[in-house]
């Protein structure tokens, strides 16, 4: 086909065509021979490829009339002088368009969703004001000599025909109204050929210049031969599909403004009836396009809405909350995220039904949404879970997350029945700049989970409650090994007494030497600990351990005592004692060596039990002491109430003594409650001479710090004794203020 065309193309370029300007082999049979072949193509498509056949079919069919013409046009040639005007195969070339217009407005129909229907009219806005101004400058005037000369009228038809339809291609394949095909583009290219063909030839008639055989007639041979060659391209995007065009695209949108500014031309001066018509009918379009936009949008903004609402609450729902995180995301500032869930809603849900669990829901949701200002996000995030985000950092966040817990302190009437709930919030801040949507909403769930396992109300994260935080399989996985190779190492750390600073006791310090982290302090390491269940493993292995280092002091006569620190974990474990107890037998250590230190946080997390424990070890002459005391903010009488023998001020207050008056109040009362209650009251944190002064002034019995003694392994210990032995005698401790 492309040979053939390729070859009829050469020969008018090449081979001399005579006075009549028409040559029998090269314009009458090759040329019918060749220009065939696209049809059959069309043809052979339409058969193959179901999809689009009434296209292929509809272009084949306007291919081939255009043929047939060619045909009879040849047949006039040959046989007759005078070619009539019209003659049937002018009737034959017009035929083909109603068939070429419909396939390529088929294809366009065919390649475009429900969605994007409205983008047509675009197209048609656009179509219109080209013809409009098309028939303004250029048709209008050669309508004059139509009017008189046939032939010029024809081809005149031929043009606007072309032009439509080049029009209709355009409008069809305009980008981003839809995915262009190789297919569709070659259709338009054979339109767009068609239509310079016919408008070169419609310039030369009405000039009278036009002589059959030159390369004006090409025009068309390449415009039938583009044609074929769409038969053999893909007709499927490749591409996935860009999302519907709503709003007046800008072509449209110029085009429309083109057709008003030709209107009001039309005001002052002459402009083609068919001009003005068709702007006329562009704007008209570009109206209603603009009116259907609207409707659009108000119905796709109805759906978005109800996309992102929850049914029940009618707050946010989950996806409106992820989007809302993603968009705060992006402002750069700290981040906050709370996840909400209640505590107690099953059970009004399996009790009271599922009626008046969604009430409650609702309640729930109702309050929240009274509690938190405009500047957060509230969401439901699904069955009894809120969530809350904004660009806050954590301090507000627990502010908001106190103010919610508050909503639900009293009952909430739910058809006459009072029913209480609760909530645990976990709250997860990002930093500026480094959000992560799911890392962010995953630690938020976290804390929820801590807060929940501890009653806490609100918790916000720490990377220590992670249990699936980054490495912290692996790090469980390492403990298990350390604890079964007892691979820690134990620091010692000196406790003196106030007066004279004689060593009294040394408390054990848990070292870990990681072998890939390096030495990690208990902070570090006892949080996963207790996530894995490992503490009463740690906790005998420190208290065997201890002992075992100890005892060959103790043999040598040694009066020093021992203080370790053990953890709820170990409270709650029923056979603790039993195992302290075989372990001082074991060792041949007194009872009253050892004190274990329990920090006052942990202790107030179940009190019975720990009273339990602490009463059976006391019973044998264990001492038991206060970590941490003063910071727990529990309650005093409780404390109290409990089997202990010591309390040691956190060191948070000796860090502040010498500028707070405060923690010197603080310090003062603990010697006196100490003093009431038969307590030895213990400083630890002393890092300055003038603390220290502060404490032995205050009349603490024992010191301990890093001004004094620093943790050391116990090789240390025995010469440190001995130092602070020969020390203690000679020193004063006035002098060290
Ligand atoms: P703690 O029982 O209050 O131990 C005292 C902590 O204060 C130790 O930190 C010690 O190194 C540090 N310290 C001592 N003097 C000073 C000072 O003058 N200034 C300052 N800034 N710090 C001082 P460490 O070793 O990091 O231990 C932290 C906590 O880990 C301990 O607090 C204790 O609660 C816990 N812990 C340590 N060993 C064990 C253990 O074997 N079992 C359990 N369950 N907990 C342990
Ligand atoms: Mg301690
Ligand atoms: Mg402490």
């Amino acid at each position: 086909m492309v040979v053939l065309i390729g070859a009829y193309v050469a020969s008018l370029f090449l081979v001399e065509r005579g006075e009549e300007g028409y040559h029998t082999f090269w314009d009458g049979w090759l040329y019918t021979v060749a220009t065939l072949l696209p049809v059959v193509a069309l043809a052979v498509r339409a058969r193959v490829d179901r999809a689009l056949r009434t296209v292929w079919a509809l272009l084949a069919l306007g291919l081939l009339a255009t043929w047939l013409a060619d045909l009879a046009y040849t047949y006039h040639d040959v046989n007759l002088d005078d070619i009539p005007i019209p003659g049937l195969s002018d009737v034959l070339y017009l035929a083909a368009y109603p068939f070429w217009i419909s396939g390529i407005v088929l294809l366009a129909l065919r390649s475009i969703g429900d969605e994007y229907r409205s983008t047509l009219l675009d197209s048609v806005v656009t179509g219109f004001t080209v013809g409009a101004i098309a028939s303004a400058t250029w048709l209008d005037p050669l309508m004059v000599t139509a009017a008189e000369d046939g032939q010029v009228a024809l081809s005149l038809a031929f043009a606007c025909c072309d032009l439509l339809m080049v029009v209709v291609s355009v409008v069809a394949l305009t980008p981003g109204v839809r995915r262009a095909t190789p297919a569709g583009v070659a259709v338009l290219l054979a339109a767009a050929w068609f239509g310079l063909g016919d408008i070169l030839y419609l310039n030369l008639v009405t000039r009278d210049a036009y002589h059959d055989g030159t390369w004006v007639d090409a025009t068309w041979a390449i415009a039938v031969a583009i044609f074929g060659l769409a038969g053999w391209l893909r007709s499927t995007p490749s591409g996935p599909p860009s999302p519907p065009a709503v709003g007046l695209g800008r072509t449209p949108a110029i085009a429309a403004l083109a057709s008003l500014a030709l209107l009001v031309v039309a005001t002052w001066h002459r402009v083609a009836g068919l001009a003005v018509g068709l702007a006329a009918a562009a704007l008209a379009l570009a109206l209603i396009r603009v009116l259907w936009t609207v409707r659009v949008l108000r119905r796709i903004n109805e759906g978005y809405q109800q996309a992102r609402t929850d049914d029940l609450t009618g707050l946010g729902n989950r996806r409106h909350f992820l989007e809302r995180v993603d968009r705060l995301g992006t402002s750069g500032g700290p981040l906050t995220v709370l996840v909400i869930d209640l505590d107690g809603f099953k059970e009004v849900n399996d009790s009271l039904g599922h009626p008046v669990g969604d009430q409650l829901l609702v309640e729930v949701g109702r309050r929240f949404q009274g509690a938190c200002t405009d500047r957060w996000v509230l969401a439901r995030l699904g069955g009894d879970e809120f969530g809350l985000v904004a660009a806050a950092g954590e301090r507000e966040a627990t502010e908001v997350a106190h103010q919610l817990l508050a909503t639900l302190d009293g009952a909430i009437e739910l058809d006459g029945i009072p029913v209480r709930v609760s909530a645990s919030i976990g709250i997860s801040t990002s930093p500026s700049g480094t959000f992560r949507r799911a890392d962010l909403i995953r630690t938020a769930d976290v804390a929820m989970y801590e807060a929940k396992r501890t009653g806490a109300g609100a918790t916000a994260y720490r990377p220590e409650l992670d249990p699936r935080g980054l490495d912290r399989l692996a790090l469980v996985d390492d403990l298990c090994r350390a604890i079964e190779e007892r691979s820690f190492r134990m620091a010692y750390q000196p406790i003196l007494r106030a007066a004279d600073l004689e060593v009294e006791s040394v408390e054990l310090l848990l070292r870990w030497d990681h072998p890939r982290r390096g030495a990690l302090a208990p902070g570090e390491f006892l949080v996963v600990a207790r996530q894995a269940g490992l503490i009463p493993q740690i906790t005998r292995m420190v208290v065997d351990q201890g002992l075992a280092d100890l005892a060959p002091l103790w043999r040598t006569g040694a009066r020093v005592g021992l203080n370790v620190n053990i953890s709820a974990d170990d409270l709650v474990d029923d056979s603790f004692a039993d195992h302290v107890l075989s372990a001082l037998e074991r060792h041949g250590a007194a009872p009253e060596r050892l004190t274990v230190e329990i920090t006052e946080t942990e202790l107030a997390s179940d009190l019975q039990r720990a009273r339990r424990t602490l009463e059976r070890l006391r019973a044998v002459g264990v001492q038991v002491s206060i970590d941490d005391f003063g910071v727990g903010y529990s309650s005093l009488s409780q404390l109290l109430g409990l089997p202990i023998d010591q309390v040691k001020i956190d060191r948070e207050f000796l860090a502040a003594l010498e500028r707070d008056q405060r923690a010197q109040a603080i310090v003062r009362s603990t010697v006196e409650l100490g003093r009431t209650l038969g307590l030895v009251v213990v400083a630890e944190g002393v890092e300055s001479p003038a603390s220290l002064a502060i404490v032995q002034r205050a009349g603490v019995d024992l010191v301990q710090g890093f001004l004094l003694e620093l943790p050391a392994p116990i090789g240390s210990l025995a010469s440190t004794l001995g130092r602070r032995a020969v020390r203690a005698g000679a020193l004063d401790p006035v002098r060290l203020r």
